[in-house]
């Protein structure tokens, strides 16, 4: 049994408008943890997440859940904008890709999936609403990246980890369709198009660890085919 999360309260919140349907989870990016709380309570950064979890599994409750934190940015999910007011954030402490990205701790881990449950216990958050910061803002963001146990996770009954369909079509065509149906910002959705390939990129950091490259092939393509099945 977990302890609850101590408090460490941040000016960086406001009201909800609308009911929570989301968990993002996110990395710190920062050297320490203590300047990620430092920085996600300063109100000159107006940064915050409802939650951090440290490395050896220490949890920190920021905002109450009733609030908006401003953890996500400009950022977007099945084509609906800035997921902040409908989602719970929480930041996981690592120094990522900038400062040396590190696999999860398990005490970390230990820490988080019974946080995610009882978010998951008070909200009705869809197993496919469970996402990364950069499934919602692939153009901008990495976190919580490919280090992440996503299938553990989804393992532990958080989020979704599909069975590949390797029958899938690994042409871009089928890729981009599939892409936005999962609820990925894929652009024009014409493979000239940035925006298609960093939402590839996402997907694969999230569902296909291995090689993250923007490259459609019949791997990423049973995967993505996996998750549509579970949720099309
Ligand atoms: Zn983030």
């Amino acid at each position: 049994m977990n302890p609850a999360p101590r408090w460490r309260a941040s000016p960086n919140f406001d009201d909800r408008e609308a009911p929570v349907d989301m968990l993002i989870l996110h990395y710190t990016g920062m050297k320490t943890a203590a300047a990620a709380l430092d920085r996600l309570c300063d109100p000159d950064a107006r940064v915050s997440a409802h939650y951090v979890i440290e490395e050896d599994g220490t949890a920190w409750q920021l905002v109450e859940e009733e609030r908006r934190a401003w953890h996500a940015g400009v950022s977007r999910w099945r084509g609906a904008p800035l997921v902040n007011g409908r989602s719970i954030g929480i930041e996981l402490v690592n120094p990522g890709h900038e400062f040396g990205y590190r696999p999860f701790p398990a005490a970390q881990i230990d820490a988080l999936i019974p946080l995610c449950r009882g978010i998951l216990a008070r909200h009705a958050i869809p197993p496919r609403h469970v996402l990364g910061h950069a499934d919602v803002a692939p153009a901008r963001k990495e976190d919580p990246g490919e280090l992440f146990p996503w299938q553990a996770l989804g393992a532990a009954g958080i989020g979704l980890w599909p069975t590949p369909a390797p029958d899938a079509d690994p042409a871009w065509p089928a890729v981009a369709r599939d892409l936005a149906l999962v609820g990925y910002d894929i652009g024009s959705g014409d493979p000239a198009d940035p925006a298609l390939r960093l939402a590839l990129v996402a997907f694969q950091r999230h569902w296909r660890q291995r090689l993250w490259d923007g490259q459609p092939d019949r791997e990423s393509a049973a995967q993505l085919a996996g998750l549509c099945a579970l949720i099309c």
